[in-house]
């Protein structure tokens, strides 16, 4: 597996796990990608998918791991749908203290979701005010780059 250097593995509990140096509840590997229980789960069967390479980030990651933790996701999100049989489920990646990201190895969250689990976002809704609804999609349409 490929280290960003020494300091991220000795550091990343996740990277411990890939090398089973720490415990985790494996539902699933590859030769890319690992999938465990989260420890703190929000419901029962809250899962993680990671790639076995350490980037911090969603913007680190290369496209073409990306694409493998991307359809590794949708076959654990199935299983446990099926076995688990939640209501809903989220698919979630923190990204930044600011947005809550803990654990600094690339990861999605699985959560399984039922109709009275008590778990929501409750955001206070921003405007935009005076037409800088367009300023701001002008200042990131020019920043795409495909
Ligand atoms: P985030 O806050 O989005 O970075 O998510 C990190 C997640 O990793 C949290 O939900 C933690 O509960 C979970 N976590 C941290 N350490 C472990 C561990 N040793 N085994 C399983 N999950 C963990
Ligand atoms: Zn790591």
């Amino acid at each position: 597996m490929l280290f960003n250097n020494y300091f991220s593995y000795m550091n990343c509990i996740f990277c411990q796990i890939i090398e089973k140096k720490a415990k985790a509840e494996i539902l699933y590997e590859n030769e890319h990608v690992i999938s465990f229980l989260d420890i703190r789960p929000v419901n029962l069967g809250h899962a993680l998918v990671i790639p076995k390479n350490h980037y911090t980030n969603f913007l680190t990651i290369p496209v073409n791991e990306l694409d493998e933790i991307i359809k590794v996701t949708q076959k654990i999100t199935s299983a446990i749908f099926s076995s688990i049989k939640p209501d809903g489920f989220n698919i979630i990646t923190n990204n930044g203290v600011a947005a809550g990201q803990s654990v600094f190895h690339f990861h999605f969250h699985i959560i399984p979701r039922f109709d009275e689990d008590n778990f929501a976002f409750r955001p206070i809704f921003k405007n935009y005010e005076n037409n800088s609804m367009k300023d701001f999609s002008d200042k990131i349409r020019i920043e795409i780059k495909l």
